[in-house]
């Protein structure tokens, strides 16, 4: 099976192959720090932790750097009126937001580099980036000269004719009437000292531009090339068209092979959520009002492809709940019930054709909305299976692996399953029985089982302990 992803460097469905065999490159854009985190924020973290889920479900190792800007012109701003210094202003913020991800669940990233941990290294790129005339400097900030860069705007698909040579724009966002030369260095304003956020560079004292951050950390941890970098659709420009050109015009390599772009979660009037904007909703306020983490989770992920819009409403909060139950409820159902003495043939087959449609519809530009139906519909028909006693020992192990497949993305079944905890203790004790009675195979068998569910046992001085891990086989 050929993994597909849409590129929208190519505007087109590709299908993926990493530069390096077996092993992923990515990089996606994560959290300014000068406040929680909204629900729409959130939602474009969890399409990168489907990201990564899959390519591991896909067999690929997977190197993945998330960055926490913890520089920029809010934050500034902010700490400014708060009468801190910037760490501090952000502390309890970057608390927050890995709080939020572990509240929802979301698979560690390998690196979360901190902007201010990395001023060397963009002052070394932003360096470069002037040697070679892409950059220069004007009333103590530097700017890039996009003039320099020919395949500037292939991302976002821009006409260069509305290009105004020489124009120049010193704040981080803007649309794109405005592109002109944007700040990589900026100099510093009078209380940019008090709140820690000035430093040396060979161009003179001053402070990072946003863009910069992503093209120097990348690099750090990443390399020249990337295999995947994935953003918000709002990130696209300026953004990413700016971090394509800073990178390719430091280091002479494409940037990034792939280009993944997450949709909008509007809010329930429809409109883009956003912090800026006022009115935005926190995980914290969710959980809050009552709803489960996981039904959040489960939301954000399976309601709606990543490419499409979707609008935050307590009916669909309450939708994605009643579907986590019914995933929880059948899993335990089929953990629950004894083994007909013999298999249904026909279930058997359909298991089979689910399990291979369900994967199709990842591989197929990660469709976990349409994997997740498939699902549901067998559900049902496995329900009334198990109502008539038709499900026998092979069907019911393909119903747990088929659970498994789609908890491998979903996580929201195993994670408060009912009865896991006493079921993998029970089957540790008949393990340790069989090892006692020298019946190893039995033993082994045992350990394999429960491995292909997601749960690895591991022997230690205190006895045996075990472990959630993502499934295998
Ligand atoms: P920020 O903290 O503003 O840098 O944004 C972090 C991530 O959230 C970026 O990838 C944005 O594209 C994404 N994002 C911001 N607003 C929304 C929204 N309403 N819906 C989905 N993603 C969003
Ligand atoms: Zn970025």
């Amino acid at each position: 099976m050929t993994l597909r992803l849409h590129n929208t460097l190519s505007g087109t469905k590709e299908d993926f192959e990493p530069l390096e065999e077996g092993q992923v490159r990515m990089y996606t854009c994560g959290p300014t720090v000068w406040n929680y985190a909204h629900v729409g924020n959130l939602r474009a973290f969890l399409f990168y932790d489907l990201v990564r889920r899959h390519l591991r479900v896909a067999g690929y190792r997977v190197t993945h750097v998330m960055n926490l800007t913890d520089i920029d012109d809010r934050i500034l701003d902010q700490a400014m009126h708060a009468g801190t210094t910037i760490a501090e202003y952000v502390a309890p913020y970057v608390a927050a937001f890995f709080e939020d991800m572990a509240t929802l669940r979301a698979e560690r990233a390998e690196h979360y580099p901190r902007a201010t941990e990395h001023i060397p290294e963009m002052v070394d790129m932003i360096a470069t980036l002037i040697e070679n005339e892409n950059a220069y400097i004007a009333d103590g900030d530097v700017y890039f000269r996009i003039a320099s860069f020919p395949a500037y705007g292939a991302l976002s698909h821009l006409d260069r004719a509305g290009l105004k040579a020489g124009a120049r724009v010193a704040t981080d966002k803007y649309d794109k009437e405005s592109v002109s030369d944007f700040a990589l260095w900026k100099k510093p304003q009078p209380a940019d000292e008090k709140l820690g956020a000035v430093w040396d560079a060979p161009f003179g004292r001053g402070r990072p531009g946003w863009h910069i951050e992503c093209s120097a950390m990348s690099r750090r941890y990443l390399g020249d090339t990337l295999d995947i970098h994935a953003g918000g659709v709002d990130l696209t420009f300026p953004h990413h068209e700016n971090e394509i050109a800073q990178s390719e015009a430091a280091n002479h390599k494409q940037f990034a092979r792939v280009w993944l772009h997450s949709e909008f979660l509007a809010d329930a009037t429809g409109e883009k959520m956003s912090k800026s904007a006022g009115g935005f909703t926190t995980l914290r306020d969710l959980v809050g009002a009552g709803h489960d983490p996981l039904a959040i989770r489960f939301f954000l992920i399976a309601n709606a492809h990543y490419r499409s819009r979707m609008r935050l409403s307590s009916e669909a909060l309450h939708a994605a709940a009643e579907q986590v139950r019914r995933l929880r409820e059948f899993a335990d159902r089929v953990n629950r019930t004894p083994p007909a003495a013999t298999d249904d043939v026909e279930l058997a087959q359909r298991i089979a054709d689910v399990r291979a449609a369900y994967r199709a519809a990842l591989d197929d530009d990660l469709n976990l909305p349409q994997g997740v139906g498939f699902v549901f519909d067998l559900i049902r028909e496995a329900n009334a299976a198990l109502d008539a006693g038709r499900v026998g020992p092979l069907n019911k192990g393909s119903l747990q692996a088929m659970l498994d497949d789609v908890d491998a993305h979903v996580d929201v079944i195993r994670a408060q399953e009912p009865g896991l905890a006493d079921e993998v203790e029970r089957l540790i004790a008949e393990r340790e029985d069989a090892r006692r009675g020298r019946d190893f195979a039995k033993a082994d068998r045992i350990r394999d089982d429960l491995r292909v569910r997601g749960i690895v046992l591991e022997d230690s001085k205190d006895g045996v302990r075990w472990r959630r891990v993502a499934p295998s086989g």
